[in-house]
């Protein structure tokens, strides 16, 4: 049995459970599991990650210190092929955020329709005060520890946050001195001199404004006549920025950890992202007004896209989101106490499992391409990109109309659904 796992949506009730992002993911898995009258086995099969593993890492400090730091991989499932999802660094990683983002991963490769299970890594550490030499010492010892248990056939990590291309070479290198030989197909978002596909680096935040156009077309809006704010100026949300700005939306907020800046006539993301890089932060811009950083998340606009981490719509805020479209960039940005309020408010929700599903596709075609040895052109990637988001999108939403549930509840049922369908096919080994 895992550690604290809840038997019964009892177990999770309550406030205590909202900010844990494992019972967040139990919680929905409980509600599409029910609606969909999952025999209780595969339900448990589901539930239950397939693989764990905890790692303790000696790394030698630029100062001559041995730190350890403590890693984790979950490889949730495996059903539909080999595990699939990227590794973060950050100081307040738990194996149970782990465990509910290898999960989402699964439901998320599901949606897509493409041929990964879910998996999930984390290391505890503050890349902020580590130096890239340290970087790089930690994320070849958890590479070196973890080797037997990755692989192009077995689990394919990819970045996350505070980790990037680079860290992915570090990977697929340690790897491959272990393998003997070089195997790129290893882990997706590597540099394109390595293997890297063209057009990964904006792949989510390119799924992310394909699913929000088709919100928009959905409510009858023109995207040149929407508001957008987005919580997150990193990989997904300054990409989103970068592209949505491109085609016509007004991003009139940007929300960061260290403030947010706000320009009711759209903000200049290009300007924006050069102040960034100079001053190391979003205020003080000249295009822009510096606005509360909490507030900001509750202005009135038509697109709300939180893009920097989890549970940040939560039962004590939603009551006050003033948008008609919430694109979840981010996994896991909306609590499940904080659903139901969404719903009340009649708010079009594009859910995590879909809304970001642009980078794992992407990671997909690096993958294929590695294996084939023959690369795309950056066109033959985002038009494969729109048509895989759009049967998604259209398949959750179709989904949700004929089974009466919200999007989210839909993109459980029908992933959940596809993985329980490749479960009972392959049968129950042992
Ligand atoms: P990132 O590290 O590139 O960017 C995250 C940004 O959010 C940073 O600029 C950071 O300063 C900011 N941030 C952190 N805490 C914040 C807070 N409390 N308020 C406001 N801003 C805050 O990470 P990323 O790759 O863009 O990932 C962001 C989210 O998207 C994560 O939930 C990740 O799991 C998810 N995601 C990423 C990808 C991808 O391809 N990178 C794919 C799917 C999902």
């Amino acid at each position: 049995m895992i550690e604290n796992a809840p038997t019964s949506p009892a177990s999770y009730a309550g406030t205590e459970g909202e900010f844990n992002p494992r019972l967040s993911a139990e919680a929905r898995l409980d509600t599409a599991a029910q609606l969909l009258g999952l025999d209780e086995g595969i339900e448990k099969i589901l539930r239950y990650p397939s693989r764990e593993m905890t790692v303790h890492l000696p790394v030698l400090l630029d100062d001559g210190r041995i730190e350890i730091f403590t890693g984790y991989r979950v490889q949730h499932s495996i059903a539909r092929g080999p595990a699939k999802g990227g590794i973060r660094y950050a100081p307040d990683v738990t194996l149970d955020e782990v465990r509910a983002l290898a999960s989402w991963m699964t439901w998320k490769c599901a949606v897509a329709d493409i041929p990964f299970g879910g998996g999930k890594g984390g290391v505890i550490c503050d890349p902020t005060i580590l130096s890239p030499g340290e970087l790089e010492r930690i994320t070849r010892r958890y590479t070196a520890e973890l080797h037997e248990f990755l692989g192009p056939d077995v689990d394919v990590p990819a970045p996350d946050m505070n980790t990037d291309a680079q860290t992915m070479a570090w990977i697929m290198d340690t790897y491959s001195m272990h393998a003997g030989h070089t195997q790129t197909a290893v882990v997706t978002g590597k540099p394109l001199e390595l293997g890297g596909s063209r057009g990964r680096p904006e792949a989510t935040g390119r799924g992310c404004m394909i699913c929000t156009d088709f919100a928009v077309k959905k409510l009858g809006l023109d995207r040149n006549n929407c508001r957008v704010v987005i919580q997150g100026f990193g990989n997904v949300g300054g990409m989103s920025a970068k592209l949505m700005s491109q085609a016509g939306y007004k991003i009139i907020a940007i929300v960061e950890y260290d403030g947010a800046v706000y320009n009711a006539k759209g903000l200049d993301i290009a300007a924006l992202a050069a102040h960034r890089k100079k001053t190391g932060s979003l205020t003080d811009f000249a295009g822009g007004e510096n606005v509360d950083r909490e507030e900001a998340m509750f202005l009135e606009t038509e697109v709300l896209l939180p893009a920097a981490k989890e549970n940040v719509i939560t039962a004590a805020n939603a009551s006050r989101l003033n948008c008609r479209i919430l694109t979840e960039g981010a996994n896991g940005p909306t609590t499940y106490l904080a659903d139901p309020i969404v719903d009340s408010k009649g708010i079009f929700v594009v859910p995590d499992i879909l809304a970001n599903s642009g980078g794992v596709t992407v990671s997909y075609f690096e993958w294929v391409q590695d294996r084939q040895g023959y690369f795309w052109s950056e066109k033959d990637v985002n038009q494969k990109l729109a048509e895989i988001m759009t049967n998604a999108f259209e398949s959750v939403v179709n989904y949700a109309e004929s089974h009466k549930v919200n999007n989210r509840i839909a993109a459980y049922m029908l992933a959940m659904d596809r993985v329980a369908q490749a479960i009972k096919l392959r049968g129950i080994y042992g």
